[in-house]
């Protein structure tokens, strides 16, 4: 897709992954470079500082996502307008939000949605491959999803055996969500289960612990809204090097067909 010409509005959401600009992708870059007005939040925004030289910037705060999604739909009629969104932009992100009210207002003007490495990603990819086949990814947060269908559905993917992984895992206003999802998880898996806690992946002041669900209550202080945690299925394991713990590898299968 072409960036528009000059004078010609257009909207793009862009992800601009969990941590460090370094896990950009190419088109993330571009359309930003592109953009006239980058829209997004202080952390996000003072990531890309060294991106930003000559744009005009919009910061809006946490809990105003409809406002900022409102402003850009109206600047992105004349301008070139990037709205940015930590990880992916569809995954607990900016997009979905910008789509419906482009809806509601029956808005046809050109949208791009940029992806980004989801936290998800992110965290696994620091702790070796726990999410090597399928997975799940649940929010602990129920600002916008109310506790009882977040309960129902940890039931449900836990009771299936992946892994799975969870966002917005821990916060003040809502300290005990956390270990009552470790409590669902104990239903369906062993106390050797390994699990992860990545916090800032790909940030100052990164983090990361192996531990197991037997052990997870002396770990679960340090568990945060930076933080993502994965607990491995059936089949994931510790993932060592000579004597060392390293993280997590679940098996997607290829013992059961191959020699190595
Ligand atoms: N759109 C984002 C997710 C937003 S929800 C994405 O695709 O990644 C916010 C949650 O994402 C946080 O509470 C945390 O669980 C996770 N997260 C975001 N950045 C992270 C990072 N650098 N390290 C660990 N977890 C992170």
């Amino acid at each position: 897709m072409q960036l528009p010409a000059e004078g010609k509005g257009s909207l793009a959401i862009v992800g601009i992954v969990p941590g460090s600009p370094d896990q950009m992708t190419a088109r993330a870059l571009k359309v930003i470079a592109g953009a006239e007005i980058v829209i997004g939040n202080d952390t996000y925004l003072d990531q890309l500082k060294e991106f930003l030289t000559g744009k005009t910037i919009v910061r809006s705060s946490m809990g105003k996502e409809v406002e900022r999604a409102k402003t850009a739909i109206k600047m992105a009629q004349r301008r070139r307008v990037a709205i940015i969104s930590g990880g992916d932009a569809g995954v607990y992100g900016m997009a979905g939000i910008v789509l419906e009210v482009l809806e509601h207002e029956n808005d046809a003007m050109p949208v791009e949605i940029v992806p980004g490495v989801t936290a998800a990603n992110a965290a696994a990819s620091r702790i070796g491959s726990p999410l090597s086949g399928d997975f799940a990814v649940i929010s602990l947060s129920d600002l916008l999803t109310p506790l009882d269908v977040i309960e129902k559905r940890l039931d449900a993917v836990f009771s299936a055996g992946i892994p799975v992984v969870l966002y917005n895992p821990r916060s003040r206003g809502r300290p005990h969500n956390f270990l009552a999802a470790m409590t669902i998880a104990r239903k369906y898996l062993d106390e050797k289960t390994p699990i992860g806690i990545v916090k800032n992946a790909f940030r100052e002041g990164e983090k990361i612990t192996i531990t197991t669900l037997g052990e997870i209550e002396q770990w679960s202080d340090g568990v945060d809204m930076h933080t993502t945690v994965i607990i491995g299925g059936l089949e994931s394991r510790i993932w060592r090097r000579g004597k060392d713990v390293k993280g997590i590898i679940t098996p997607r299968g290829y013992h059961r067909k191959c020699l190595y």
